[in-house]
Formats: C-alpha cells, structure tokens, sequence
C-alpha cells in the first residue's frame, strides 16, 4: 500500500488481556464483514456496535457501571441530566397523558414539564411528594408518570418513594430523578421506582469537567423502548464524556463520603448563626424530610440551601464568599453557592418559588471536599458582612 492509504488504515490491535480502565473508544463507527450482523445491529441496543449513536462501548461500560449501581436491568447514557429526563418522558408520554410530578424539582425539569403542557397537550397535576393519598387523589385513568427527585432541588424535601410508588400504582411509570444522593445514598428502584435519572454531571462525573446523563430501568421492555426513541432523539454522549465519567465514577464512594461530612459541619454550624433563618439539609432533625430520609436514605447529601433574610441579604452573601465560588452546578470537589431564585429556578414565577420552598433569601450550596474550617471561616465571614 501507498503513504496515501496506510496513514488512512491504522489497525486496531486486537487484545489478549484486560486493560485496567476502560478503553476509550472515540469513534463514530465500526466496520463489519457480516452485512446481516450491520443490520441487526441497528435494531436492537444489545446487537453489534454499529454507530455511536446507537451505542458504543465505552457508553456501554458506563450504562453497564450504573445500572449495576442502581440495582436496574439495564441503562441508557446521555449527553446531559436533561436528555436522560427528556429521553424518558418523550418515550413515554403522548398528546392527552397525564403525569403527576412533586412540586420541588430542579427548574429546568419543571420547565419541561411546562413546555409539555403548553405544546404537547400532556396535562401535570403538582403534589407535595409527602402523602401518598394526594398521589391517589391524582390519578386519572390517562396518568402515565410519577415524576419524583429523591433529595429535591435545592429545599433538600426527601419523597417518600415506596408510598408513593404504591400510590401511583403499577401501570404508572414512577420516574425518580437520583441526582443529589448518588446511587451511594439510594438506589429509588429498590424503593419501587421504574426509572432513575440522574445528570451524572454531578456526583457521578464528580469533577466538574463533563456534561452527562443516565437512565436506568427495572424493566428491560422499558429499556428498549426508550433506546429505540433516544436512536431518534439523538442524546447519546459523546464516548469521552462517558470515559470521563467512568473515571470519575471509580473515586464516587470516597467523594460522597467527604462532601457529606462537610456538609454537616457547614449546616450544623449555618443553623446556629443569628442570620440564617433555617437550614434546609434533611439530616437535621429540623428538616420536615428528617425521619423519611433517615428511613431511606444511606446518609443525607451535601448539596442543601438555606434562607437568609430576603432577596439583598442572599445577594450580598453570594457576592461576599471568596473560597466558595458563585457557579451552578454541583457534585464537582469544589464548594460552589448559587441564587436559585435568580438562576437554576429562574424559570419559576413567584407562585412556583413558593411552591417550591424557595424564597429570595435560599441560598443553594454544594458542599465540596476542600478543608472544613476553611470553608466555614468563607461562609461565616461572608455571612457577617
Ligand atoms: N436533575 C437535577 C436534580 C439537577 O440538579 C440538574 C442540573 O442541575 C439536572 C437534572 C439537569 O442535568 P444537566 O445539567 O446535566 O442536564
């Protein structure tokens, strides 16, 4: 062969033994000698790897990685937390279907849930995520979805997933968003859930260097369904953000337990400073979410809010921090704050903040790993100017 044609056909070696991490397989494609495997490959999410949007190993070994995590059949990888919801939702709902949602979610999957209502002629009935007969009351023979976060964005509300579940009844979809406790801190199928969520741009990922998402399914039916409909939608990730994952995902249990052990100092001592008006972490036995979340959960999360006094005291205190970055997201090892009011809940009108438990005073930290008393020495400094 030609330069021309050698430097365009690399071989890719074939292995005799196990590489320690996965692969990253940064392809768009792969090539076959059978045409009928091609083709089968293209119809089912467990054939050949043909095309990365239908699959790829790398996003395989990661699906593969959380499902196990979350006690689920199978998994399906996304480029965000909002493809994985999209994915599921699109899949499952069609024009004059009902869901049933909590009331405190993240903004941006209530203003999915708008938008389905508004264009899409599915209709929402909000609960408060703590009685299980409001879930029944709810009901209606087009419901198709309960819509739940186990630690809710950003008022730390902890649903009561088995009653609920049981409330929505079997031939509804309980769909759990699992983002702020990690499979660490709960698996929601054990607890009756059909599908969990998560934007493994948070803890999963856990270093605030990639964009991701996952589905996992208790039921492979489910599963399929929803890999056919993501093929379409096109939220498959690219194979490096899943690799970044995956290698983030390795260090997930050391991560969850130092953010957690932070975050209790910083709540406990927030709960006792004279401008915090209450601490919104449920392993404080103030938290109306205290005794469900000790009952379900394998520790409390470190990404909780707090109230200050009003709109210009939680301005000045996110503007006042300098270790603590103002930044959104969380999970990452940094400590960062944020204004839900203003930015993740900025689509919520004053009707939905309330709802919600967000006043212009919440303040939303996710707690990281840094030192402890260097971040209360940030915090309670800002809170004193
Ligand atoms: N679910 C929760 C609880 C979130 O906090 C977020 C983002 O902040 C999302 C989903 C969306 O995830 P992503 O930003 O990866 O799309």
């Amino acid at each position: 062969m030609q330069p021309d044609t050698r430097v365009v056909h690399t071989e890719v070696p074939a292995l005799t033994s196990t590489p320690l991490s996965v692969p990253l397989y940064q392809t768009s494609g792969f090539s076959f000698t059978d045409l009928d495997a091609f083709a089968d490959g293209m119809t089912r999410p467990d054939g050949a790897f043909v095309y990365t949007r239908f699959g790829n190993p790398t996003v395989r070994a990661l699906e593969d990685a959380v499902a196990g995590l979350e006690g689920g059949t199978a998994a399906l990888a996304t480029a965000s937390g909002m493809g994985a919801i999209n994915a599921v939702l699109l899949a499952h709902l069609a024009a004059g279907d009902h869901v049933i949602a909590q009331r405190a979610l993240y903004g941006g999957t209530l203003a999915l849930l708008g938008d389905l209502e508004r264009r899409w002629g599915v209709t929402v009935t909000y609960v408060g995520g703590h009685d299980p007969e409001e879930v029944r009351a709810a009901r209606r023979p087009e419901t198709r979805v309960l819509y739940l976060e186990t630690i809710a964005n950003p008022t730390g509300h902890v649903s009561d997933l088995p009653a609920l579940a049981e409330a929505a009844g079997d031939d509804v979809l309980t769909v759990v968003d699992n983002t702020f406790a990690s499979p660490l801190l709960c698996r929601p199928i054990e607890h009756g859930a059909d599908v969990v969520v998560h934007s493994a741009t948070k803890y999963l990922g856990g270093h605030s260097d990639v964009t991701g998402g996952v589905a996992v399914f208790a039921d492979d039916d489910r599963y399929r369904e929803t890999w056919r409909h993501s093929v379409e939608l096109g939220v498959t990730p690219d194979p490096f953000a899943a690799w970044l994952t995956l290698r983030g995902l390795r260090t997930l249990a050391l991560r969850v337990r130092a953010h957690e052990r932070n975050a209790e100092v910083l709540a406990r001592r927030l709960a006792g400073h004279p401008a915090v008006r209450a601490v919104h972490w449920p392993g404080l036995d103030t938290h109306p979410s205290h005794t469900v979340a000790k009952r379900l959960l394998d520790g409390y999360g470190s990404t909780f809010s707090f109230d200050l006094a009003d709109a210009e005291a939680g301005r000045r205190f996110v503007t006042a921090l300098e270790l603590v970055r103002l930044a959104p997201s969380l999970g990452g090892p940094e400590t960062l704050v944020l204004h839900p009011a203003s930015t993740s809940h900025r689509q919520l009108d004053d009707g939905q903040l309330a709802a919600g438990g967000i006043t212009g005073g919440t303040i939303r930290l996710s707690v990281g790993i840094e030192d402890a008393d260097d971040l209360w020495h940030d915090v309670s400094r800002a809170l004193d100017r």
